[in-house]
This record gives structure tokens, sequence and C-alpha cells, in this order.
């Protein structure tokens, strides 16, 4: 008998007849021989509703309350499939965090998974009881206060989880039938990738594919976990995360990757004397807000320009953070833009091929997109542009590197 987590998203738990199909397909798996531990997301939207609850009762929302709050959606999913399950007939039953034993540090809204207790999960499989284990949350080791992972945290649970009970492998089932070329929602001839490698997964995950939590693909990377990546309604493959190897062929690029809510702050007029990046992220690390892109101006007459990107949702305070660092500094002017996104080219087989950066470049201008920042690293070359251009921006790169389905 081989173990399987199989990890369900929100859209598909999105209503009880979708929560009905999941019980479905859980449940042939079980008859086809598997042991299944289930991990669950909440149903689709309700994160969302309850971050809106705790945002409009609180300009600053206490990060431990709103854990709480969050963590409040896959209580109910969980206890509606195992509820699901048990009328098919399968022995079924919920476990949230502090019953798995699923230990976090302290870092709340974006915690990391530290250790998990299998007896529990054990148990529970030994008497023939699928457990259905909620996603996103956590219990943090010294207060036992409740944790969640960072928005689509319930991946890093199920791959954890695999990890942990050291599963056969570990399906992440969602409502596209694996990793595409692009999102198919902005390339419609986006092709189906039959394989990716980790280490290109955690880059596209990293700068905005959605499919994948990146702490997951980490994750799994780490302790080896064979993850796969498939629809929750119809059968097939998927795409499987494999390491590199080094029979493989591989493309120069494998995949676009975007992200649509960032922001960006810019310090003109800072006064180019050492000690200037520190002073400006400083505050900003330490509230802390992430900090992605950095890009500072050659100087001239003593002064130069200071740019930098956050998330979208962390704009307003780094503003408010920066001000008074402007007039200590003596810079001229603090600036900003929320209406920027982040488009990035992906593939190890950049490392072996030069021109990929000019080919960006070339196909951006050839739109007439302006390139705001670029960024790049081994396998990967990411610009920032102004949101609008953000679609065709994917879609005429998507073009450039023929990444197409062939048989469009
Ligand atoms: P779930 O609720 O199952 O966790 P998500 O919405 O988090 O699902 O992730 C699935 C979505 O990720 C898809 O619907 C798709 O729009 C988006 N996505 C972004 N980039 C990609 C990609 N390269 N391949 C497949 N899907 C992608
Ligand atoms: N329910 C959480 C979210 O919406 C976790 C997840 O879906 O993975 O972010
Ligand atoms: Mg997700």
């Amino acid at each position: 008998m081989t173990l399987i987590v199989q990890k369900y998203g929100g859209t598909s738990v999105g209503s009880i007849d979708k929560i009905r199909a999941v019980a479905k397909r859980v449940g042939d798996a079980r008859e086809a021989g598997h042991e299944v531990i289930v991990v669950l997301s909440a149903m689709a939207g309700e994160t969302d509703r309850l971050q809106d609850l705790g945002s409009s009762i609180s300009a600053r929302p206490a990060p431990e309350e709103m854990d709480v709050l969050l963590a409040a959606g896959e209580q109910a999913s969980i206890a509606l499939l195992a509820m699901a399950l048990k009328d098919l007939g399968h022995p079924s039953r919920s476990y949230l965090a502090h019953q798995v034993g699923i230990r976090t540090d302290a870092d709340h809204q974006r915690a990391r998974i530290e250790q998990i207790d299998t007896s529990a999960l054990r148990e529970s499989l030994a008497a023939g009881v699928t457990p259905v284990v909620a996603g996103f949350q956590g219990i943090e080791g010294s207060s036992g206060r409740l944790t969640t992972l960072g928005r689509g945290g319930s991946d890093t649970t199920a791959v954890a989880v695999a990890a942990a009970v050291e599963a056969h492998e570990c399906q992440i089932c969602t409502d596209v039938d694996g990793v595409y070329t692009a999102d198919p929602r902005i390339v419609a001839d986006a092709r189906r990738l039959d394989h990716v490698t980790f280490e290109e997964m955690f880059e596209l995950a990293s700068l905005g594919s959605k499919v994948l939590h990146p702490r997951s693909v980490e994750f799994a990377g780490k302790y080896a976990v064979p993850l796969r990546v498939l629809s929750s309604f119809a059968a097939g493959g998927g795409t499987l995360i494999t390491v590199e190897s080094e029979s493989m062929e591989q493309p120069i690029v494998s995949g676009i990757a975007h992200a649509r809510d960032e922001a960006k702050i810019t310090m003109s007029g800072v006064p180019d004397v050492p000690g200037v990046a520190s002073k400006i992220l400083g505050p900003v690390g330490r509230a802390p807000i992430e900090v992605d892109m950095i890009v500072q101006n050659t100087g001239a007459d003593g002064l130069t320009d200071f740019t930098f990107t956050v998330k979208r949702g962390d704009y307003a305070r780094t503003l408010e953070l920066v001000q008074p660092v402007c007039s200590e500094l003596g810079a001229r002017s603090v600036s900003g833009d929320d209406q920027i996104a982040k488009v990035s080219v992906v593939g190890v087989g950049m490392r072996s091929h030069a021109g990929v950066a000019m080919r960006v470049f070339d196909t951006l201008a050839a739109e007439n997109i302006n390139i705001q920042m670029i960024s790049t690293s081994e396998i990967k070359i990411s610009v920032v542009v102004a949101e609008r251009y953000m679609e065709l921006a994917v879609r005429a790169l998507h073009a450039a590197f023929e990444l197409d389905d062939p048989k469009d």
C-alpha cells in the first residue's frame, strides 16, 4: 500500500458539490489501495472574506489575532470533507494544526513549519481512518498560539506533512492540470510542462506563479519529496517537480512569471555617502516589510536617487516609514508608484546561453513597454513595468521565447 498526501485548494472545495466530488476522489484513491492523508485550503474566497473583516475592524489588525481569524476558514472545510467522506462509507477525521502537532516559529502571518509530530496521523491511518488536515495553520511552540504560513500556505502544509510521514508522493490538486509555461489565465496558448526542476519551480513560485507556494517547493527540494501538480477535476499526470538531471535536455527558458501586487518607492536627491541604504531600509526591514528590488543610481554632484520595491499592501506603511528618513537625510523628495508589476523569465538553460536578457529587452521595446527596473540572477531576468502593460509583456515574452503549445 502506498501512502500519498493529496492537497485540495480553495476552488476545488469552493462549494458543497465540489467538496462531495473531492470526497469521491479521495475515496477512489482509498479503493485503489492507497493510504491517503488529505490537506485542505479554505473554501474559495473565505480567507479573503475573513481578511476583509479583520481589516475593517482595525487599521492595523494584530497579526496574532489575524491568524486566529484567517485559520477559521480551514476549520470549516476539513469538517465538511470529513462528513462527506463518512457519507461515502470512508471512515475519516478532521485534524486542526494543534491536533497534528504542526509546530511553527512565532512569525505570525508568515510562520515557518519547524516540526510535525506524526503519531496522531499514523494512528489514524493504522485504524483505517483517513485524516483530513487543516492547511495553512500551525501552532507556535512556546506560547501555543495559532499561526498561519502566509497566503497560499496550505501547499506548504501538504509538503511538510508528506516529508514528515515519508509519503510516496505529494499531490497538489488544483484548478489547472499542471504547471504551465505562463499563467493560463493570461496566456491562452501556454503549454503544460510534464516536468519542471525544483530550482525553476522555486523561482517561478517566488516570482509570482501562485500555482505553488514558494516554501512548499523549497521544502520538497530539501526533503526530496516527490511533488506533483494536477487537476482536482480531470484525470492526467499533471506536472512532476524533479531534480535536474545531466541527461535532461533543458530549454533555455521554461516559463514566465508575473506579480501584479508590487509598488516602488523612490527617494531623490539623497546625499551620496556611506550608510544611506542602511538608513533608508533599516526602518522598513525592522517593520518588518520585505524589500524586493533595490536600485541606486550613480551619484552626480554628491547626490543620488534610491529606488526599491515592496508588496503593494505594504506601500502606504513604507511611505510613512521613509518620510522621516527623507527629512533626516536632507533628501529632496520621496515619491512612489503602486501601479507597477514584475514580469520574470525563468530557465536553468540560461546559465549556458547568453543573449536572453537582450531578447527580453528587444521584445519589450518592440511593444513600446518601458522597463522601470531590472534584476537578474543565474536563472532569471525580472523587469518592473507599469501594471497596465503587464499582460502584454507576459504574452509578448511568451511568444518571443517560443513557449506556445506547438499543437496550436
Ligand atoms: P488553489 O486554490 O488550488 O491553491 P491557486 O489559485 O492558488 O489554486 O493556484 C492555481 C492558479 O495558479 C491557477 O488557476 C492559475 O491561474 C495560476 N497560475 C499562475 N501561474 C501559473 C502557471 N505557471 N501554471 C499554472 N497555473 C498558474
Ligand atoms: N486559505 C489560505 C489562503 O487563501 C491558504 C491556501 O489557500 O493555501 O491563502
Ligand atoms: Mg494556492
